[in-house]
């Protein structure tokens, strides 16, 4: 960790002797701007210091804006080719640059990258808007569009048009100067009125804390959440005393384990009140200002409601098909939760104490439940999962699928010494892409795990460019003598990530713009979740799955243990996730722009569920950040809309086997290689012969018999 800081400070020095010369730094040294003489033209990491980011970029958008230029100042008739090719293929230099800096940025940040983060993101927002919003650029699509019948274009180049018209209209680009107007007015107080929700729902959060200086309150509680909220109120300056907090790695341990009653109901309501409290943080009038707006928005633009408009371009295109997705799954979900609250009731009678369960008690008694049922804990599979073996098990899942090979690369220059670089080649040696890993946390990285490309897979010129992707993780670094030993959840999101990067590494498609993982939000998680699924595996985990020390393949009963637990509290944990998705399409269906109360709404919303007492919506409407300050409006569904895609998907492979080569192909052909080719439902039944259907997920969180 020291030697860490000595480093990064040196970088700092480096680059304020750097950053002086910024203003006369050649560009032609610049090796961002030249061209990469490397092993499979990956970025020369190793030349790369942070001070050549800004000229790159600024000198990346030059280069765009006169790309553009030329585009609109032609005098030749639009074409497919002049217009909506020149236009897809602008912005290359501006684009690499940007795939470098955003993985420096997430996986390897320092002063110099955030301060140049600061200067050149509004300066590309200011470029991508004076792209969009340019009128004469638009016109000439427009004009290519419009005769899109008369002219011989293959699928693949009517879906590019089309994507490209569209994004100007969705933008506004079609309207009168009155309504253009019009929208520039309400995008720019929904986006006032969304920053100020969120900042509401921060400074409710952080208003309330639970000091507790009476160390018998604690009771129930293990030591490790005791001393973390020791340090929690020492840091808020009490000392001697416990803090808790609302956020949520305070408040769930507290409602997990606190003996205290009345300890849990307090921190539930305060948590369940944030933005409905009627002070100077109230977000209820502000979110049904919000509602009201977007409905206007969407109306201007020529959809009866917001959530016509946001849901047209994803695999759901329209709510009815969001709403049947959630009743199918709705009912079993509540049976199987009433069915917890009687188990959960029995808990309590059976201690003797004479009280109705309420929502505060639910996951406490959960807990006890979980323990006295299963006893289960996770912690003892970890000598099972070996990162390394890990990672060999994920590469032989993919091996056995797709005959592909995982070639260590050591000539290949890298950002950082944990990252690890691989040849990802066919059956028969032919060169499909390169993998980077980056898996142990450090200061300078942020939290989670993600995948992204540094290049994409397209054709140029007539010539296929190969895709260099990235995984990046946060898992459990080797300490003293023992090995990095990952938790199941990390084991999964290795499996999760890999799968994201296949869908890039598989990907066969002519533009750049519909390649790769670039698809719509509620259809890329199942190309990454599919994965998981082979992870746990009894027949795979043999494949990887062994004790660092004893070498012992991880035990059946213990596998059978870790199945039991997993369907445990799955109505509970169902219901709260639905209950928030139909809140969330409730108030986004609304075709009236009218301002709403918004209690009234939401209480309406959830006695049409007939949402038990027991439960409260995952997020009430005045802290519901994801859809009235993030980007998720009619969107909360989607981590559900995956789940069913991924069981049903991969229901196809239980149906024959685990490794069933036809079906892999097909997966491969008709799932991970099109991109945004085609519409996700058309590749779905390419693959599956229908649309997904639900139960293999109601079976996997043991919702089936309900
Ligand atoms: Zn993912």
């Amino acid at each position: 960790m020291k030697k860490y800081i000595v480093v990064l400070f040196l970088i700092n020095l480096i680059f304020v002797s750097c950053s002086q010369k910024d203003g006369n730094m050649d560009l032609s040294n610049n090796p961002l701007l030249t061209e990469w003489e490397t092993p499979f033209q990956t970025p020369p990491f190793a030349k790369i210091k942070d001070a050549h980011f800004l000229p790159a970029f600024k000198e990346g958008i030059r280069l765009q804006q006169q790309e553009i230029e030329s585009i609109v100042t032609t005098t030749e008739a639009p074409t497919f080719e002049n217009t909506i090719l020149a236009l897809e293929e602008s912005g290359e230099v501006l684009t690499r640059v940007g795939r470098v800096f955003n993985l420096i940025s997430e996986a390897l940040t320092s002063k110099k990258i955030q301060s140049v983060a600061q200067e050149i993101t509004p300066l590309v927002a200011k470029h991508k808007d004076d792209i969009n919003l340019n009128d004469k650029l638009f016109q000439r699509i427009k004009v290519v569009y419009d005769k899109r019948g008369q002219i011989d274009l293959e699928p693949e180049q009517k879906t590019l048009l089309e994507k490209k018209y569209k994004n100007f209209v969705r933008g506004g680009a079609n309207l009168n100067e009155e309504d253009k107007s019009k929208l520039r007015k309400v995008n720019e107080e929904l986006s006032l009125l969304t920053l100020e929700f969120g900042d509401n729902v921060l400074a409710e959060t952080n208003s309330f804390e639970l000091i507790i200086e009476n160390e018998t309150e604690l009771s129930g509680l293990p030591d490790g959440v005791k001393q973390a909220a020791a340090e929690n109120a020492k840091a808020r300056g009490h000392e001697n005393s416990w803090a808790f907090t609302l956020d949520k790695p305070s408040l769930i341990p507290l409602l997990q384990y606190s003996d205290q009653r009345e300890l849990r109901e307090k921190m539930f309501k305060a948590y369940i009140m944030r933005g409905d409290n009627n002070n100077e943080f109230d977000n209820k009038a502000i979110l049904s200002k919000i509602a009201k707006l977007r409905v206007e928005k969407a109306n201007l633009l020529g959809y009866d409601s917001h959530a016509n408009f946001v849901l047209e371009p994803y695999m759901a295109k329209e709510p009815k098909t969001v709403y049947n997705l959630l009743n199918q799954l709705w009912n079993p979900a509540l049976k199987k939760a009433q069915s917890e609250v009687k188990d959960l009731q029995t808990l309590i009678d059976s201690e003797g104490a004479d009280f109705q369960l309420e929502a505060w008690d639910w996951w406490y008694y959960a807990e006890k439940l979980k323990k006295a049922k299963y006893d289960y804990d996770g912690e003892v599979l970890r000598p099972y999962f070996k990162l390394e073996n890990v990672i060999e098990g994920a590469f032989k899942v993919a091996n056995k699928l797709y005959g592909i090979e995982f070639v260590e690369r050591k000539d290949i220059s890298v950002y950082h010494e944990d990252v690890k670089v691989y040849e990802v080649n066919e059956a028969d040696g032919k060169h499909i892409g390169i993998l980077f890993t980056d898996y142990f946390p450090r200061p300078s990285k942020r939290g989670g795990a993600w995948m992204s490309d540094l290049r994409k897979q397209f054709i140029k010129d007539g010539e296929n460019i190969t895709p260099v992707v990235y995984n990046v993780g946060n898992f459990s670094k080797p300490t003293g003598d023992k090995p990095s030993l990952i938790s199941v959840d990390e084991a999964l999101t290795l499996f999760h990530e890999l799968g994201h990067g296949l869908h890039s590494l598989f990907s066969k498609c002519n533009y750049e713009s519909l390649a790769g993982a670039d698809v719509a939000w509620d259809f890329v998680e199942l190309q990454s979740t599919i994965m998981e699924n082979w992870a746990m595996q009894p027949e795979v985990l043999k494949l990887y799955a062994e004790h660092y020390e004893t070498g012992e393949i991880i035990p059946n009963e213990l596998l059978a243990k870790m199945e039991r637990a997993g369907t445990f509290n799955q109505g509970f944990v169902t219901v709260e996730y639905l209950a928030a998705c139909f809140l969330d399409m409730d108030w986004h269906t609304i075709t009236d722009a009218k301002e709403y109360d918004v209690i009234e709404f939401e209480n309406n919303s959830m006695k049409k569920l007939g949402l038990i007492p027991e439960i409260v919506v995952r997020y009430r409407s005045p802290y519901f950040r994801h859809v009235f300050s993030g980007e998720y409006s009619s969107g909360y569904y989607s981590y559900i809309w995956s789940e069913v895609l991924d069981a049903d998907a991969f229901e196809a492979f239980k149906e024959t086997s685990l490794f069933d080569q036809k079906t892999a192909q097909s997966f491969r052909e008709n799932i991970l290689s099109k991109g945004a080719t085609e519409e996700p439902m058309i590749l779905y039944k390419k693959f599956r012969g229908r649309e997904p259907k639900v139960e293999p997920l109601l079976k996997r969180r043991g919702l089936d018999k309900f």
